[in-house]
């Protein structure tokens, strides 16, 4: 799960880790509002949404006087912006930061996330922070440092004297880039996120550090002991499909092809995209079901791939195990109904009750093909979708 800058903002001022004073607003009066609370210029207007790459897009402006706060709230609010992170079609702009601008004297790079092949905490940071650190990383990757600490021991002086002369910082602010590198590991293991990153994280001209961006991201599994976490979701930055199939726990991703899919068990659910694509056509979904799903779950998500436009077949294909065949070929039958389906239906079940099922969807009238096996089901269903 993502948050927002600010959000993310205010979990580091609750953790110390010091960012510039502001706020989020929703309309131009409110920014200027809040620029006048700050009471001194440059202000900055930040777009808020969940992507990177804002300052590029134009979703970054700096203004001098109440005038130009408006005046930029106005254009970034409702604007849709396109970076590299959104994809072309950009994402529309419904809120904005506005905090008070900072006198810039270095800009750094620094993130943390879980490293898989060693299980530590890394540390990656660089003194060529800011706007061009993807470039950074393929043209000069030696200006990036990284530091694995070990969970189970904890961050350490020796970690961020590390980081500290990696970044060649100068002595003055090697202490209080320290103490933000520890809180900021301790804000990260405590929340249980996947990414915490500072781009920029500021020296200023006073010497002092400064968080002036704050991106994260939590482990979705470890969301319920984050109630207060979970309430930073902003369901605008999702897709519409997704947010409804997470209300019925279904394992649901949105995707650009043409075959919606229903199938239970993750691993099965990949094997069917892959079918699917070897047989000449894009799945329009992921969608799994779960090992324990009820006909009610079912019926749910076969409504959730009937409410999406792209489809032109659907492919059912499940493993009876803890579901019963028959269990699925109801809710199957009931959605079916429910919506009056219009597309073409290819199944493939085995398992548990596997004949009460086929019997149920054979005597239901509906319009299905069955198949033998998944590259049977592939290939039938790529045909109706690709002609
Ligand atoms: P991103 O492009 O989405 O990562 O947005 P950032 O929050 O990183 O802002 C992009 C750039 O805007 C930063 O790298 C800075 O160069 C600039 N910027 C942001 N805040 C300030 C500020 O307070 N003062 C100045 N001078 N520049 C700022
Ligand atoms: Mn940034």
């Amino acid at each position: 799960m993502k948050v927002h800058e600010f959000q993310a903002k205010q979990i580091f001022r609750s953790y110390k880790i010091p960012v510039p004073d502001g706020d989020v607003a929703f309309d131009h009066q409110n920014a200027t509002q809040i620029a006048k609370g700050i009471g001194k210029f440059p202000v900055v207007v930040k777009a808020q949404i969940h992507a990177g790459g804002r300052g590029k897009g134009g979703g970054v402006k700096l203004a001098h006087s109440l005038d130009e706060v408006s005046q930029h709230a106005s254009s970034i609010i409702g604007m849709n912006l396109v970076t590299h992170q959104t994809g072309p079609e950009g994402k529309q702009v419904k809120k904005i930061l506005v905090e008070s601008g900072v006198n810039i004297e270095k800009e750094l790079y620094l993130s943390l996330i879980p490293d898989r092949e060693t299980a530590c905490i890394l540390v990656i940071a660089s003194e060529a922070g800011g706007m061009d650190i993807e470039e950074v990383a393929a043209q000069t990757p030696e200006k990036i440092i990284k530091v694995f600490i070990n969970p189970l021991s904890g961050i350490s002086p020796h970690h961020c004297r590390q980081v500290a002369f990696g970044l060649n910082l100068p002595a003055s602010v090697i202490k209080e880039f320290s103490q933000i590198l520890t809180r900021l590991y301790h804000l990260f293991v405590e929340n249980d996120c996947s990414l915490v990153e500072i781009n920029p994280l500021v020296i200023t001209k006073e010497s002092r550090v400064i968080a002036l961006d704050a991106k994260m991201d939590f482990d979705d599994n470890a969301m319920f002991r984050h109630k207060d976490i979970l309430e930073f979701r902003d369901l605008d930055e999702e897709d519409p499909l997704d947010v409804e199939a997470s209300k019925y726990n279904l394992n649901y991703i949105n995707l650009d092809g043409t075959i919606g899919n229903m199938v239970n068990g993750a691993g099965l659910a990949m094997a069917v995209m892959d079918t699917i694509k070897l047989a000449g056509a894009e799945p329009a979904n992921f969608l799994d079901v779960g090992g324990g799903a009820t006909a009610e779950m079912v019926e749910n998500g076969f409504k959730i791939i009937l409410s999406d436009d792209k489809v032109k077949a659907i492919l059912i294909n499940i493993f009876g195990g803890i579901l019963r065949c028959d269990i699925l070929a109801n809710g199957v039958v009931e959605a079916a109904r429910k919506t009056k389906i219009k597309v073409p239906l290819v199944v493939r079940m085995e398992g548990t009750n596997v004949e009460e099922g086929r019997k149920i969807l054979a005597e239901s009238g509906l319009k299905l093909f069955t198949a033998v096996d998944m590259k049977d089901a592939g290939e039938k269903v790529a045909n109706i979708a690709v002609s």
